[in-house]
């Protein structure tokens, strides 16, 4: 398979100074473990963490471009209101700053992997036997089976059993 693979440092040294440009300073920017989410703004330690996953293997750079835009104007937005979400304020701040007005963000991720191969685990229901990839093994149940025969709610008979993924690929 063919990819890119971007340097953190650059990504690192691009969202610094774009942090800078918007008044920013005072924050800190660093890596987070999140595979699904792409990046979060911690509005009261001041930090931006962007996913190591998405730095490294998006291969778009604008989306990762985008998302770290995206965590500059919530924290514009906090330091403005003294709160963010994804309102008509922080949308106005997003389209200012240049990055898609949306909770999605850019969309759908470039990552040439997929979940089933950034899975650690794969817990297996015992009762219709469906597949869920994790990368915890949490104590949950099959939603299926608690919704089909458990009135949507938990039940123990249906707590998934977990055992390594085989495809998993450690990044
Ligand atoms: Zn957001
Ligand atoms: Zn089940």
């Amino acid at each position: 398979m063919d990819f890119i693979k971007n340097s953190t440092s650059i990504i690192r040294e691009h969202a610094i100074k774009l942090m800078n440009e918007y008044g920013l300073e005072d924050w800190t920017f660093q890596f987070c473990n999140g595979k699904q989410l792409h990046g979060k703004a911690n509005l009261t330690s001041k930090i931006i963490s962007i996913s190591r996953i998405h730095a490294i293997y998006e291969q778009n750079f604008n989306a990762i471009n985008d998302t770290i835009l995206h965590e500059i104007s919530h924290a514009i937005d906090f330091k403005n209101r003294g709160y963010s979400n994804h309102d008509k304020h922080w949308k106005q701040i997003a389209r200012e700053v240049g990055c898609v007005p949306s909770s999605r963000g850019y969309g759908k991720s470039t990552v040439p992997f997929t979940k089933k191969q950034m899975s650690k685990y794969i817990g297996i229901c015992p009762n219709c036997n469906k597949n869920y990839y994790r990368n915890r093994r949490l104590k949950v149940a099959c939603r299926n089976c608690c919704n089909n025969f458990n009135n949507g709610k938990f039940s123990k008979r249906f707590i998934l059993i977990y055992k390594p993924n085989e495809d998993y690929i450690q990044l």
